[in-house]
């Protein structure tokens, strides 16, 4: 916790980046920040090492503020001299600590203008257990997001206890499947079915689709048939620091 304060301080965290493929065609739709901890002795540490304690402590409001500052400059740096129909997203984590923090709305906003992004170029993915809890206030601040023009998706989706039928009562773009269904669809035919089932609905409901954990080709090409419309994994690649993503792009 107080390495964690330092490092605050000092500014330790940096911000990888990873891509989110369209599906028919391969472009590159989006790229996801994933934040990591430069420790002075560990060295890089995941965010699974350190979101925990920055949750508990609401250190994750400072932190997630930095990354959403360097997901929004670079992405305006991405997308220079870019056709409109080529533009790359952006799309930052937003725990639940920082999603009900009051001063989110007005953070996202003042970073949209200070970066200049185009508030439709950035996503924000929420948990799951958001959108279980009906909560009024949760509806209404993703409202004022969306008024922004800022695009919201569900994250891990699956995993937690939220259904499509909740989904539909708030004002969400994305659904990203969680790895745990993608892993098996090529060994278990039930996995596949199920899969299928929720891509229809998501459709149905005009949600767009993301798998998150694409690992093998097998699994890129039964999602194709699927109608899965985005996918992201170590198939295409794994984050890469934000010096590499120019190229890339
Ligand atoms: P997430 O949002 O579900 O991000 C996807 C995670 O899956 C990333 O782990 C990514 O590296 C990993 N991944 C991507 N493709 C594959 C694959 O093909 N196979 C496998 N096994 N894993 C894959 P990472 O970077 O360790 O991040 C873990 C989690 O930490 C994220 O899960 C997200 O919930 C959280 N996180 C990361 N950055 C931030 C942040 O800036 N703010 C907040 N609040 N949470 C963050
Ligand atoms: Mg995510």
């Amino acid at each position: 916790e107080n390495d964690l304060r330092r490092a605050i301080d000092r500014d330790e965290f940096v911000v990888h980046y990873q891509p989110i493929i369209r599906m028919p065609t391969g472009e590159t739709a989006c790229m996801e920040a994933l934040v990591r901890w430069q420790h002075p002795i560990y060295g890089l540490l995941s965010p699974a090492q350190f979101i925990p304690i920055a949750e508990e402590t609401g250190m994750i409001v400072q932190i997630g503020r930095m990354v959403l500052e360097a997901a929004c400059r670079e992405a305006v740096a991405w997308n220079v001299g870019r056709e409109p129909d080529k533009l790359v997203k952006v799309s930052v984590n937003i725990s639940p600590r920082q999603f009900r923090d009051p001063g989110l709305v007005e953070s996202v906003e003042s970073v949209l203008t200070g970066s200049g992004l185009v508030p439709g170029l950035l996503f924000l993915d929420l948990t799951e257990s958001l959108i279980v809890e009906d909560e009024e206030r949760v509806k209404e601040t993703l409202q004022r997001l969306k008024r922004h023009g800022v695009r919201l998706a569900v994250d891990d989706f699956g995993i937690g206890y939220s259904s499509l039928g909740a989904l539909r009562s708030f004002p969400v773009n994305v659904v990203k499947i969680d790895r745990m269904f993608v892993s098996g669809i090529e060994s278990n035919r039930q996995d596949a079915v199920m899969l299928a089932g929720i891509i229809d609905l998501a459709h149905a409901m005009n949600l767009r689709v993301v798998a998150e954990g694409v690992e093998t080709a097998g699994e890129r090409d039964q999602l194709r048939a699927m109608g899965c419309d985005l996918a992201q994994g170590y198939l295409f690649a794994r984050p890469l620091p934000a010096s590499e993503i120019p190229m890339m792009v």
